[in-house]
């Protein structure tokens, strides 16, 4: 989508701190971390929202699960523990229609969140 800001990030119109890349999903740091390690991961593919994956988004949608899961061990995140996050809608406090998790890290996390 030409206005979304992550997909110019995908295209590189628009600069990021580029963390992982395959040819379906772009790993890169959040620009306002709210934590040490703040990290958004990405389909290519412009999804709105996590409402918005299809059936057809199977192998992505896991594939997504699995770069969360390796920028977890890569940032060593896995021994202390670190939090995955989808904001999902207005009230889910979703700002970028363009769906990602936030993978974040490298401090205590605290319950519930705002
Ligand atoms: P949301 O609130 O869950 O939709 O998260 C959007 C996230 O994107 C926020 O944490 C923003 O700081 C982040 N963000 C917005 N624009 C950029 C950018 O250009 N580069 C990296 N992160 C961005």
């Amino acid at each position: 989508m030409s206005d979304c800001i992550f997909c110019k990030i995908v295209n590189k119109e628009i600069d990021s701190e580029i963390v992982y890349e395959n040819e379906n999903i772009l790993a890169f740091k959040d620009v306002e971390p709210q934590a040490p390690v703040h990290l958004l991961v990405i389909p290519k593919k412009h999804i709105e929202s996590f409402m918005n994956f299809q059936e057809e988004d199977d192998e992505l949608f896991a594939e997504i699960m699995v770069t969360l899961q390796k920028l977890a061990k890569d940032f060593e995140l896995d021994r202390s523990g670190f939090r995955i996050v989808n904001n999902c809608g207005e009230e889910g406090g979703q700002t970028v229609n363009h769906v990602h998790f936030h993978l974040l890290g490298k401090r205590t996390l605290t319950w519930p969140p705002g």
